[in-house]
């Protein structure tokens, strides 16, 4: 369903360059701009990020020649604004849950090591929980520990494996046989594990 909604009390085209409007499509309240350009050769539609809707079009093109634009393109501007909305939402849940969890996974990172250290008896800096996309965590070569805040939401058993990979790349900072039987030592089938890991970031 497409219906167009102007105010007529700005509906003077010759007098007004800006006006703001609104179009309903599907049930879907859209508020748009459009802009009058002395310059513009042709209509323009323009979603920005913030889910803006602007129409520049240039003074020879009446208002509802414009209208009838925007009809033809609803789908589009839909699209657009839904992307843009959900990843801005995405990015808002993500920082938020980081700050959430992010205490809650140090102290389950630091309990893990110590239970793990316990049998391999390696030294290490400090411990760091980070929001990362692609990794579990990682190993620094001045001997830190950092790790991603989502081992919060991980099944025990994989927490484990990324606790002991990263304390075993303290004596072997590479992925070896050495490195591999010194985290076989404590997680036998850690081949599973760590292919059940790859599914989830
Ligand atoms: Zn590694």
């Amino acid at each position: 369903m497409i219906e167009l909604a102007v105010n007529y009390r700005y509906c003077v085209d010759s007098f007004l360059r800006i006006m703001n409007k609104k179009i309903t499509i599907n049930n879907q309240e859209i508020n748009y701009r459009l802009r009058r350009h002395k310059r513009a050769k042709r209509l323009r539609l323009a979603v920005y990020c913030d889910a803006r809707v602007v129409v520049t079009k240039p003074w020879w093109v009446t208002i509802k020649q414009a209208e009838n634009f925007i009809v033809e393109k609803a789908d589009w501007i839909i699209r657009r604004i839904n992307h843009f909305k959900a990843s801005d939402n995405g990015i808002k849940r993500t920082k938020n849950d980081y700050l959430l969890n992010k205490n809650k996974a140090l102290r389950l990172a630091i309990e893990k090591i110590e239970y793990f250290n316990r049998i391999y008896k390696f030294s290490f800096n400090k411990i760091f929980i980070k929001n990362q996309i692609t990794r579990w965590g990682s190993c620094s070569s001045r001997g830190n520990l950092n790790f991603n805040y989502r081992i919060v939401h991980l099944e025990d058993g994989l927490l484990d494996y990324i606790i002991v990979h990263e304390l075993c790349h303290l004596r072997e900072m590479n992925h070896s046989k050495d490195f591999w039987n010194l985290v076989e030592y404590t997680i036998p089938d850690y081949t599973e594990r760590r292919k059940k890991l790859r599914t989830l970031l």
